[in-house]
Protein backbone atom coordinates (compact mmCIF):
# COMPACT_ATOMS: atom_id res chain seq x y z
CA UNK A 1 0.00 0.00 0.00
CA UNK A 2 1.19 3.44 -0.15
CA UNK A 3 2.30 5.56 2.08
CA UNK A 4 2.04 9.07 2.69
CA UNK A 5 3.68 10.56 5.44
CA UNK A 6 2.53 14.32 6.51
CA UNK A 7 3.66 14.33 10.00
CA UNK A 8 6.96 15.92 9.97
CA UNK A 9 6.56 18.40 12.53
CA UNK A 10 6.42 15.25 14.88
CA UNK A 11 9.96 14.23 13.28
CA UNK A 12 11.54 14.64 9.89
CA UNK A 13 13.37 11.38 8.53
CA UNK A 14 16.83 11.85 9.03
CA UNK A 15 19.11 13.51 5.74
CA UNK A 16 21.32 10.79 4.02
CA UNK A 17 24.10 13.41 4.02
CA UNK A 18 23.41 13.91 7.96
CA UNK A 19 23.23 10.21 8.32
CA UNK A 20 26.55 9.76 6.58
CA UNK A 21 27.80 12.50 8.82
CA UNK A 22 26.77 10.89 11.59
CA UNK A 23 27.79 6.92 10.60
CA UNK A 24 31.61 8.79 10.11
CA UNK A 25 31.77 10.47 13.53
CA UNK A 26 30.73 7.18 15.16
CA UNK A 27 33.57 5.18 13.54
CA UNK A 28 35.87 7.91 13.38
CA UNK A 29 35.32 10.32 16.35
CA UNK A 30 33.97 7.75 19.42
CA UNK A 31 36.37 10.06 21.87
CA UNK A 32 35.72 11.11 25.13
CA UNK A 33 35.27 15.27 23.96
CA UNK A 34 36.65 15.63 27.71
CA UNK A 35 39.91 13.68 27.13
CA UNK A 36 43.38 15.30 27.01
CA UNK A 37 44.05 13.05 24.51
CA UNK A 38 44.42 13.02 20.43
CA UNK A 39 41.65 10.80 20.05
CA UNK A 40 39.54 12.65 22.48
CA UNK A 41 40.34 16.01 20.87
CA UNK A 42 39.81 15.31 17.56
CA UNK A 43 36.20 14.34 18.66
CA UNK A 44 36.22 17.63 20.48
CA UNK A 45 36.76 19.35 17.18
CA UNK A 46 34.51 18.41 15.16
CA UNK A 47 31.63 19.51 18.25
CA UNK A 48 33.36 22.65 18.22
CA UNK A 49 32.68 22.83 14.69
CA UNK A 50 29.32 22.04 14.95
CA UNK A 51 28.77 24.25 17.25
CA UNK A 52 30.52 27.41 14.93
CA UNK A 53 27.88 26.34 12.44
CA UNK A 54 25.08 26.34 14.65
CA UNK A 55 26.10 29.82 16.47
CA UNK A 56 26.81 31.53 12.77
CA UNK A 57 23.36 30.05 11.91
CA UNK A 58 21.37 31.88 14.16
CA UNK A 59 23.84 34.83 14.45
CA UNK A 60 24.91 34.04 18.04
CA UNK A 61 27.96 36.62 19.26
CA UNK A 62 29.87 33.88 20.22
CA UNK A 63 30.22 29.86 19.31
CA UNK A 64 30.10 29.31 23.16
CA UNK A 65 26.63 30.70 23.64
CA UNK A 66 25.52 27.27 22.34
CA UNK A 67 25.21 24.64 24.57
CA UNK A 68 24.12 20.82 23.48
CA UNK A 69 21.92 19.06 25.07
CA UNK A 70 19.40 16.04 24.37
CA UNK A 71 16.98 17.83 22.68
CA UNK A 72 14.07 20.41 22.78
CA UNK A 73 12.22 19.31 25.60
CA UNK A 74 15.46 19.03 28.01
CA UNK A 75 16.59 22.99 26.37
CA UNK A 76 12.87 24.25 27.35
CA UNK A 77 13.45 22.44 30.84
CA UNK A 78 16.42 23.86 31.39
CA UNK A 79 15.84 27.31 30.13
CA UNK A 80 12.29 28.04 32.51
CA UNK A 81 13.72 25.70 35.58
CA UNK A 82 17.51 27.13 35.12
CA UNK A 83 16.55 30.71 35.40
CA UNK A 84 13.72 30.27 37.66
CA UNK A 85 16.17 29.16 40.24
CA UNK A 86 19.00 31.61 39.63
CA UNK A 87 16.64 34.55 39.49
CA UNK A 88 14.29 33.90 41.94
CA UNK A 89 16.00 36.05 44.68
CA UNK A 90 14.86 38.80 41.99
CA UNK A 91 11.38 37.93 41.56
CA UNK A 92 9.06 34.58 41.25
CA UNK A 93 6.85 35.28 38.03
CA UNK A 94 7.04 33.74 34.91
CA UNK A 95 5.25 34.57 31.80
CA UNK A 96 4.26 32.00 28.98
CA UNK A 97 1.31 31.59 26.85
CA UNK A 98 -1.52 29.45 26.97
CA UNK A 99 -0.66 27.58 23.81
CA UNK A 100 3.43 26.38 24.23
CA UNK A 101 4.64 23.26 23.73
CA UNK A 102 4.54 20.51 26.92
CA UNK A 103 8.00 20.68 27.29
CA UNK A 104 7.51 24.82 28.00
CA UNK A 105 3.95 24.45 29.83
CA UNK A 106 4.57 21.49 32.58
CA UNK A 107 7.87 22.67 33.37
CA UNK A 108 6.11 26.19 34.39
CA UNK A 109 3.07 24.20 36.42
CA UNK A 110 6.35 22.49 38.02
CA UNK A 111 7.26 25.89 39.07
CA UNK A 112 3.79 26.64 40.29
CA UNK A 113 4.18 24.01 42.74
CA UNK A 114 7.70 25.20 43.60
CA UNK A 115 5.99 28.29 44.91
CA UNK A 116 6.53 30.69 41.35
CA UNK A 117 3.56 32.45 39.76
CA UNK A 118 3.45 32.06 36.53
CA UNK A 119 1.00 33.77 33.82
CA UNK A 120 -0.38 31.88 30.86
CA UNK A 121 -1.51 34.99 27.93
CA UNK A 122 -4.23 33.68 26.20
CA UNK A 123 -3.83 34.11 21.88
CA UNK A 124 -6.16 35.89 19.25
CA UNK A 125 -8.12 33.74 16.96
CA UNK A 126 -5.29 33.26 14.77
CA UNK A 127 -3.34 31.76 17.53
CA UNK A 128 -1.37 35.08 17.83
CA UNK A 129 -0.20 36.12 21.27
CA UNK A 130 -1.45 40.23 22.05
CA UNK A 131 1.85 42.14 22.88
CA UNK A 132 -1.57 44.40 24.89
CA UNK A 133 -1.42 41.36 26.81
CA UNK A 134 1.88 40.90 27.43
CA UNK A 135 3.00 44.41 28.45
CA UNK A 136 -0.57 44.49 30.96
CA UNK A 137 0.81 40.82 32.46
CA UNK A 138 4.36 42.41 32.96
CA UNK A 139 5.25 42.82 36.89
CA UNK A 140 8.47 43.93 39.33
CA UNK A 141 8.42 40.30 39.84
CA UNK A 142 8.85 39.18 36.49
CA UNK A 143 11.99 37.31 35.86
CA UNK A 144 11.09 35.66 32.58
CA UNK A 145 8.71 35.28 29.65
CA UNK A 146 8.91 32.20 27.28
CA UNK A 147 6.88 32.31 24.17
CA UNK A 148 7.10 29.91 21.50
CA UNK A 149 8.49 31.66 18.27
CA UNK A 150 6.29 29.25 16.09
CA UNK A 151 3.57 27.02 17.15
CA UNK A 152 3.95 23.33 16.80
CA UNK A 153 -0.22 22.74 16.13
CA UNK A 154 -1.24 25.38 14.33
CA UNK A 155 1.93 27.11 13.06
CA UNK A 156 1.45 30.58 14.14
CA UNK A 157 4.30 32.63 14.02
CA UNK A 158 4.58 34.93 17.15
CA UNK A 159 6.13 38.64 17.53
CA UNK A 160 9.09 37.36 18.98
CA UNK A 161 11.31 40.65 17.69
CA UNK A 162 8.38 42.85 19.65
CA UNK A 163 8.47 40.67 22.66
CA UNK A 164 12.05 40.44 22.94
CA UNK A 165 12.36 44.38 22.92
CA UNK A 166 10.34 44.77 25.53
CA UNK A 167 11.75 42.18 27.31
CA UNK A 168 15.23 43.56 27.26
CA UNK A 169 13.62 47.51 27.82
CA UNK A 170 12.21 45.84 31.14
CA UNK A 171 15.32 43.86 32.47
CA UNK A 172 13.69 40.48 32.40
CA UNK A 173 15.13 37.55 30.50
CA UNK A 174 13.24 36.24 27.32
CA UNK A 175 13.36 32.24 26.26
CA UNK A 176 11.64 31.30 22.95
CA UNK A 177 10.86 27.42 21.83
CA UNK A 178 12.42 28.07 18.23
CA UNK A 179 12.09 23.89 17.93
CA UNK A 180 9.69 24.23 14.90
CA UNK A 181 11.10 27.43 13.46
CA UNK A 182 14.07 26.40 12.90
CA UNK A 183 14.91 25.91 9.35
CA UNK A 184 11.17 27.74 8.66
CA UNK A 185 11.83 31.05 9.13
CA UNK A 186 15.09 33.59 10.08
CA UNK A 187 16.27 33.37 13.67
CA UNK A 188 18.80 36.14 14.42
CA UNK A 189 19.07 35.92 18.58
CA UNK A 190 20.65 39.64 18.61
CA UNK A 191 18.46 41.38 16.37
CA UNK A 192 14.72 39.49 18.01
CA UNK A 193 17.07 40.43 21.35
CA UNK A 194 16.72 36.66 22.61
CA UNK A 195 18.36 35.46 25.88
CA UNK A 196 17.86 32.04 25.50
CA UNK A 197 16.52 29.95 22.63
CA UNK A 198 15.64 25.80 22.55
CA UNK A 199 16.13 24.08 19.42
CA UNK A 200 16.32 20.05 18.32
CA UNK A 201 17.92 18.09 15.51
CA UNK A 202 15.56 15.91 14.69
CA UNK A 203 12.85 18.40 13.72
CA UNK A 204 15.93 19.47 10.77
CA UNK A 205 16.27 16.06 9.08
CA UNK A 206 18.90 15.64 12.00
CA UNK A 207 19.10 12.61 14.43
CA UNK A 208 17.12 12.08 17.23
CA UNK A 209 18.05 12.69 20.95
CA UNK A 210 20.16 15.66 20.44
CA UNK A 211 19.54 19.27 20.52
CA UNK A 212 20.88 22.94 21.58
CA UNK A 213 20.10 26.11 23.51
CA UNK A 214 21.32 29.53 22.92
CA UNK A 215 22.44 31.05 26.36
CA UNK A 216 23.31 34.62 25.49
CA UNK A 217 26.74 35.69 27.78
CA UNK A 218 26.67 36.41 30.95
CA UNK A 219 22.95 35.20 31.40
CA UNK A 220 22.85 34.01 35.13
CA UNK A 221 21.30 30.00 34.71
CA UNK A 222 21.48 27.49 36.96
CA UNK A 223 22.47 24.26 35.89
CA UNK A 224 19.55 21.49 35.33
CA UNK A 225 22.34 18.57 34.97
CA UNK A 226 25.19 17.97 37.57
CA UNK A 227 28.37 15.71 37.29
CA UNK A 228 31.44 16.53 35.05
CA UNK A 229 32.44 19.55 33.10
CA UNK A 230 31.02 19.82 29.93
CA UNK A 231 29.29 22.21 28.31
CA UNK A 232 31.39 25.07 30.14
CA UNK A 233 30.42 23.08 33.13
CA UNK A 234 26.87 24.21 32.61
CA UNK A 235 25.98 21.10 31.41
CA UNK A 236 27.30 17.26 32.43
CA UNK A 237 27.00 14.40 30.74
CA UNK A 238 29.61 13.22 27.92
CA UNK A 239 28.56 14.85 24.81
CA UNK A 240 26.84 12.73 21.86
CA UNK A 241 29.69 13.30 19.58
CA UNK A 242 28.29 12.01 16.26
CA UNK A 243 24.71 13.02 17.45
CA UNK A 244 26.52 17.09 17.75
CA UNK A 245 27.90 16.19 14.29
CA UNK A 246 24.98 15.46 12.71
CA UNK A 247 22.95 18.21 14.74
CA UNK A 248 26.07 20.84 12.51
CA UNK A 249 25.43 18.93 9.75
CA UNK A 250 21.47 19.33 9.54
CA UNK A 251 22.37 22.98 10.24
CA UNK A 252 24.39 23.24 7.35
CA UNK A 253 22.11 21.93 4.94
CA UNK A 254 19.89 24.61 6.32
CA UNK A 255 22.15 27.15 5.58
CA UNK A 256 22.80 26.35 1.87
CA UNK A 257 19.14 25.28 0.87
CA UNK A 258 16.89 26.40 3.01
CA UNK A 259 14.97 29.12 0.45
CA UNK A 260 14.93 25.61 -1.41
CA UNK A 261 13.62 23.68 1.07
CA UNK A 262 10.76 26.56 2.35
CA UNK A 263 9.87 26.77 -1.30
CA UNK A 264 8.71 23.38 -1.57
CA UNK A 265 7.44 23.34 1.86
CA UNK A 266 5.04 26.32 0.73
CA UNK A 267 4.41 25.19 -2.45
CA UNK A 268 2.98 21.57 -1.17
CA UNK A 269 0.84 22.99 1.84
CA UNK A 270 -0.51 25.55 -0.65
CA UNK A 271 -1.71 22.74 -2.81
CA UNK A 272 -3.02 20.95 -0.53
CA UNK A 273 -4.87 23.92 1.40
CA UNK A 274 -6.57 24.78 -1.91
CA UNK A 275 -7.52 21.18 -2.74
CA UNK A 276 -8.88 20.79 0.74
CA UNK A 277 -10.90 24.76 0.89
CA UNK A 278 -12.22 23.67 -3.05
CA UNK A 279 -13.10 20.48 -2.44
CA UNK A 280 -14.39 19.86 1.40
CA UNK A 281 -17.24 21.88 2.36
CA UNK A 282 -17.40 23.12 6.43
CA UNK A 283 -13.67 23.46 6.72
CA UNK A 284 -11.49 25.78 9.44
CA UNK A 285 -8.19 26.81 8.27
CA UNK A 286 -6.12 27.43 12.10
CA UNK A 287 -3.71 29.57 12.74
CA UNK A 288 -2.76 32.80 11.39
CA UNK A 289 -3.19 32.79 7.67
CA UNK A 290 0.51 34.70 6.82
CA UNK A 291 2.42 34.44 9.94
CA UNK A 292 2.29 31.24 9.87
CA UNK A 293 4.98 27.92 8.98
CA UNK A 294 5.45 27.01 5.64
CA UNK A 295 5.02 23.29 5.98
CA UNK A 296 2.31 23.25 8.22
CA UNK A 297 -1.53 23.47 7.60
CA UNK A 298 -4.05 22.43 10.62
CA UNK A 299 -7.82 22.25 9.33
CA UNK A 300 -11.02 21.62 11.54
CA UNK A 301 -13.68 19.39 10.13
CA UNK A 302 -17.16 19.94 11.14
CA UNK A 303 -18.96 17.16 12.53
CA UNK A 304 -16.20 14.74 12.93
CA UNK A 305 -13.50 13.44 15.53
CA UNK A 306 -10.05 14.30 14.69
CA UNK A 307 -9.34 10.47 16.34
CA UNK A 308 -11.52 8.86 13.81
CA UNK A 309 -10.17 10.38 10.86
CA UNK A 310 -6.77 10.01 11.89
CA UNK A 311 -7.04 6.53 12.10
CA UNK A 312 -8.95 6.17 8.85
CA UNK A 313 -6.24 7.66 7.12
CA UNK A 314 -3.75 5.50 8.48
CA UNK A 315 -5.52 2.52 6.94
CA UNK A 316 -5.26 4.37 3.74
CA UNK A 317 -1.30 4.95 4.57
CA UNK A 318 -1.69 8.11 5.60
CA UNK A 319 -0.25 9.85 8.48
CA UNK A 320 -1.09 13.17 10.17
CA UNK A 321 -1.77 13.96 13.57
CA UNK A 322 -4.15 15.51 15.37
CA UNK A 323 -4.55 17.95 18.13
CA UNK A 324 -5.79 15.93 20.70
CA UNK A 325 -4.66 14.06 23.29
CA UNK A 326 -6.85 11.49 24.85
CA UNK A 327 -7.29 11.82 28.44
CA UNK A 328 -9.40 9.94 31.11
CA UNK A 329 -11.21 7.93 28.36
CA UNK A 330 -12.50 11.10 26.95
CA UNK A 331 -11.68 12.90 23.73
CA UNK A 332 -10.60 16.60 24.67
CA UNK A 333 -8.98 18.71 22.21
CA UNK A 334 -5.60 19.69 22.70
CA UNK A 335 -4.85 23.08 24.82
CA UNK A 336 -3.80 25.06 21.64
CA UNK A 337 -6.84 24.16 19.60
CA UNK A 338 -9.08 24.91 23.14
CA UNK A 339 -7.01 28.45 23.45
CA UNK A 340 -8.35 29.86 19.67
CA UNK A 341 -12.02 29.49 20.68
CA UNK A 342 -13.93 27.21 18.06
CA UNK A 343 -17.60 27.01 17.09
CA UNK A 344 -18.19 23.52 19.24
CA UNK A 345 -19.02 21.50 15.82
CA UNK A 346 -15.16 21.89 14.86
CA UNK A 347 -13.71 21.54 18.00
CA UNK A 348 -13.08 18.21 18.18
CA UNK A 349 -12.17 17.42 14.48
CA UNK A 350 -9.05 19.17 13.96
CA UNK A 351 -5.93 17.76 11.99
CA UNK A 352 -2.70 18.86 11.43
CA UNK A 353 -1.28 18.06 8.27
CA UNK A 354 2.60 18.93 8.02
CA UNK A 355 4.77 18.41 4.74
CA UNK A 356 8.28 18.25 4.34
CA UNK A 357 11.25 17.42 2.06
CA UNK A 358 10.36 14.36 -0.03
CA UNK A 359 6.51 15.59 -0.06
CA UNK A 360 4.82 15.24 -3.50
CA UNK A 361 2.42 16.66 -5.28
CA UNK A 362 1.16 12.84 -5.86
CA UNK A 363 1.72 12.36 -2.04
CA UNK A 364 -1.02 15.77 -1.46
CA UNK A 365 -3.42 14.16 -4.39
CA UNK A 366 -3.72 10.87 -3.24
CA UNK A 367 -4.54 12.41 0.62
CA UNK A 368 -6.91 14.24 -0.86
CA UNK A 369 -9.23 12.37 -2.75
CA UNK A 370 -8.99 9.71 0.27
CA UNK A 371 -9.52 12.48 3.14
CA UNK A 372 -12.99 13.24 1.02
CA UNK A 373 -14.24 9.76 0.99
CA UNK A 374 -13.49 9.69 4.59
CA UNK A 375 -14.87 12.67 5.49
CA UNK A 376 -17.90 11.88 3.99
CA UNK A 377 -18.31 8.45 5.59
CA UNK A 378 -17.52 10.29 9.00
CA UNK A 379 -20.02 12.59 8.52
CA UNK A 380 -22.58 10.30 7.42
CA UNK A 381 -22.36 8.81 10.40
CA UNK A 382 -22.87 11.83 12.48
CA UNK A 383 -26.15 12.45 13.81
CA UNK A 384 -25.05 16.33 14.47
CA UNK A 385 -24.16 16.38 10.65
CA UNK A 386 -27.96 15.26 9.55
CA UNK A 387 -29.31 17.51 11.72
CA UNK A 388 -27.22 20.60 10.45
CA UNK A 389 -28.66 19.58 6.98
CA UNK A 390 -32.29 18.78 7.87
CA UNK A 391 -32.96 22.09 9.57
C1 LIG B 1 9.24 18.76 19.10
C2 LIG B 1 9.13 19.99 19.93
C3 LIG B 1 9.76 20.07 21.18
C4 LIG B 1 10.48 18.91 21.80
O1 LIG B 1 11.71 18.66 21.18
P1 LIG B 1 12.40 17.23 21.38
O2 LIG B 1 13.74 17.38 20.75
O3 LIG B 1 11.52 16.25 20.66
O4 LIG B 1 12.48 16.98 22.84
C5 LIG B 1 9.65 21.26 21.87
N1 LIG B 1 8.99 22.29 21.37
C6 LIG B 1 8.39 22.26 20.18
C7 LIG B 1 7.69 23.47 19.67
C8 LIG B 1 8.43 21.10 19.42
O5 LIG B 1 7.81 21.06 18.24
Amino acid sequence: MKEVYLDYAATAPIDLDVKQAVDEANEKYFGNASSLHTIGQRAKGQMEQARETIARYINAAEANEVYFTSGGTESDNWAIKGIALAQMEKGKHIITSAIEHHAVLHACEFMEKMGFEVTYLPVARDGSVRIADLKAAIREDTILITIMAANNEIGTIQPIKEIGEIARKRGILFHTDAVQALGSMPLDVQAMQIDLMSISAHKVYGPKGVGAMYIKKGTEIENLMHGGAHELRRRAGTNNVPGIVGFGKAVELLKQNEAVYVAHYTQMRDYLRDRIENELDEVILNGHQEKRLPNNLNVSFAYVEGEALLLSLDMEGICVSTGSACSSGSLKPSHVIEALGLDENYLHGTVRFTVGRQTTKEDIDYTVDRLKSVIARLRSMSPLYKDSKNS
